[in-house]
């Protein structure tokens, strides 16, 4: 697009169950506010916006564990994250919440248009009900395998390892994740969207976007592999009692699916900070929409967010979708469940006045176009070896020497002498005026940790000069030329001072102060007009970085390793049970002998064994039968090479439900008693095959 009227620039809306980490600042809200505070900086016309995601299954799943109220927990969470937010200096113009009323109604208004226009199909279906929680189950609400990659902990409406769109059905194994039970199927209606008649205008969109402003491979790459697969209808709908209505007859019971509420919550969020503009932020060709999220909810804003706009036709469309990749912690998955994370509620507590170290960190590591990993000893060494080292260290220098040599003052500096030191000065004014492009260029291709490095290369400049100039010496023998020299470096601050800002608000400001630069002072800085002359006065000098030592982190690393030791004996306890120890596993619930008579176990021989390819703990068996031959895969490579068990006889569950593992469908599984290792269960007798167990 050619250059925009304005901005509107959204982050992922975090569901309001949890503390946010340092996984979310990294992949949507540090980088956006980054965007934005270099936007407004430039003087552009830019909103902010994002909010609490109040509805969704995660909230309601979570209420039902815990036995409270759903709105207990968004009353305790909304609040919680909008504070850190505030506190780590994300600027949001507004960080509103879905369950505001004006919320409701402007996406039951949006429902409403779009069913007006004919947009939904109508259908009843079977789906997924939990019988002891009276309800249907969809998206979280239900479990599985993933029936294209066998992930066992799919959801509902997508598999987080290979990013398949699923359906509830689609589900190999199904279990509520209410009631840990297998569902029924019961008959229910449902407002469709059908995403397959949008893919060619989808295609278009996503293509002509590209002309103006290249995506992410990443995200293109998502795209792409969607469009590929086929687009299916999607039911907008759910039925929940917790959530926005849906605004029609005959539709009680039911919500708006969460994924066509909570976008629109960018518009609601929109209406509640300018009630009188907000249609010219929306609905103007000349608005720059772009969404900051992580990239597991590019889908929902690349692909259905904008069928849903085009749908009701008189909305922009996002230009770009700048979604990052995950950070990793200390070189493992973060993970919410686990509590294997850093919450940033604990950060600001533990860490006070340290925001834009975090700041820095996070955005030194940002997993912009591929995983990235945070480790409290890269924390520290950015801030001890490149914020104090490099950053600090020039500021800290100049002010103290401008203070010491000439009292804070910079004194009036003969031609003869200003003409000596811009001669060696060369290569700073060579860095200064290309910074500013550099940078703009890094932070409009939304390459942040490029963008940051331009501000700490220039910081690194401001050293070289000083080293090459040696004031502290010159001083000795010329105080002219040091006036220059600390003049120049007062110059070179003044551009750190505000074009640090977008990453480092806190020192910024700081900085400033310290500079004594007012905002016509900034403005000449922008303009590149600022010059330090004569009687230029710099404030008192201030602190602006800290050394982190050991003793301030290990605490952290510690409590790190602590829950992955946990997590690794959980993970090797469940892989073989310890035999020395009089620990045994406990008892189960007390069957019947209808229930244990349900098994069909049958005696078997093993007549072929393989390896699986990419799968270490995976053998392809056949079992004789003797009616039939089954194909079994069995997690057993650990313990038996296939030469050594061919002839073996064996227990088989005949009657389990068929399996897919890595593309082989299993028909049973192999009994096996387990102490630290796995063995075959088999009669004391060798007898004939296809024997029942009873
Ligand atoms: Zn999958």
């Amino acid at each position: 697009m050619k250059e925009p009227k304005r901005y509107l620039v959204t982050s992922a809306l975090p569901y309001a169950n949890g503390p946010q980490h340092f996984g979310h600042l990294a992949g949507a809200y540090i980088p956006a506010d980054i965007y934005v505070r270099y936007l407004r900086m430039m003087g552009e016309d830019v909103l902010f916006i994002c909010g609490s995601d109040e509805h969704g299954a995660a909230i309601t799943i979570q209420a039902k564990k815990e036995g409270i109220t759903p709105q207990t927990i968004i009353d305790k969470y909304h609040p919680l994250n909008k504070e850190c937010f505030r506190k780590i200096g994300i600027s949001f113009d507004i960080y509103h919440r879905t369950s505001e009323k004006l919320h409701h109604e402007t996406s039951s208004d949006y429902f409403k248009t779009l069913y007006d226009k004919g947009v939904f199909i109508e259908k009843e279906s079977e789906q997924l009900f939990d019988e002891k929680f009276q309800q249907f189950l969809a998206d979280r609400y239900i479990k599985g395998t993933c029936p294209k990659c066998a992930n066992e902990d799919a959801y509902g409406d997508q598999c987080e390892k290979c990013g398949s769109d699923l359906s509830p059905t689609e589900l190999i194994n199904p279990v509520s994740t209410l009631s840990g039970e297998t569902p029924i199927l019961k008959t229910t209606k449902h407002w469709y969207l059908p995403m397959d008649k949008y893919e060619g205008v989808i295609r278009e969109w996503i293509d002509k976007a590209q002309a103006s402003e290249k995506w992410k491979k990443h995200v293109l790459g998502q795209c792409l592999s969607w469009l590929d697969q086929g687009l299916h209808a999607r039911s907008m709908t759910r039925d929940l009692d917790w959530g926005v209505k849906v605004p029609l007859e005959g539709a009680d019971g039911k919500v708006l699916y969460v994924w066509l509420d909570a976008p629109i919550g960018y518009i609601s969020a929109t209406k509640a900070l300018i009630p009188d503009q907000w249609e010219t932020y929306w609905k103007d060709d000349e608005t720059k929409l772009v969404h900051f999220i992580g990239k597991d909810n590019i889908v929902f804003h690349c692909i259905i967010f904008p069928i849903l706009l085009m749908a009701h036709g008189e909305y922009v469309l996002p230009v770009n979708v700048p979604a990052n990749q995950f950070m990793n912690l200390e070189g493992n998955k973060m993970s919410t469940s686990r509590n294997y994370a850093v919450w940033l509620y604990e950060y600001l507590k533990e860490f006070p006045g340290q925001e834009d170290v975090l700041r820095y960190a996070l955005t030194a590591n940002m997993p912009e176009n591929k995983d990235s990993d945070f480790s409290w000893k890269d924390f520290q060494a950015r801030n001890n070896n490149e914020l104090v080292g490099i950053f600090g260290n020039l500021v800290n220098r100049v002010i103290v020497l401008t203070h010491k040599y000439f009292g804070g003052t910079i004194p009036d500096i003969p031609t003869e002498a200003e003409q000596a030191v811009l001669e060696q000065a060369e290569e700073v004014y060579a860095a200064l005026q290309a910074f500013p492009h550099e940078l703009d260029a890094a932070i409009h291709r939304y390459e942040f940790r490029n963008a940051l490095n331009e501000v700490i290369n220039l910081a690194r400049v401001g050293n070289k000069f000083l080293t090459d100039t040696e004031p502290w010496k010159l001083f000795k023998v010329d105080a002219d030329k040091t006036a220059k020299v600390l003049a120049i470096s007062l110059e070179l601050i003044a551009r750190l001072a505000v074009y640090c800002e977008p990453f480092l608000p806190f020192t910024s400001a700081r900085l400033k102060k310290m500079l004594l630069l007012d905002e016509t002072a900034v403005q000449e800085v922008l303009a590149g007009s600022f010059r330090v002359k004569a009687g230029y006065q710099v404030g008192a000098k201030e602190l602006l970085f800290s050394k982190i030592d050991d003793a301030q982190i290990q605490p952290q690393i510690d409590r790190l390793a602590t829950i992955q030791q946990v997590l690794q004996a959980a993970k090797e306890d469940a892989a073989s049970t310890p035999v020395e120890s009089t620990s045994f596993e406990p008892l189960k619930p007390e069957i019947t002998y209808e229930d244990f008579s349900k098994l069909d176990i049958r005696t078997g021989t093993i007549t072929t064994a393989v390896k699986m390819k990419k799968a270490n703990k995976l053998l392809q068996l056949t079992v004789d039968l003797g009616f039939e031959e089954r194909t079994v895969v069995s997690g057993i490579a650990e313990h038996y090479t296939p030469e050594d068990i061919i002839g073996q006889q064996v227990l088989l569950l005949a009657n389990l439900a068929p399996r897919k593992l890595r593309g082989v469908e299993s028909q049973g599984m192999i009994l096996m008693a387990s102490d630290k290792r796995l063995h075959f269960v088999a009669p004391v007798d060798v007898i004939d095959n296809g024997q029942v167990i009873s």
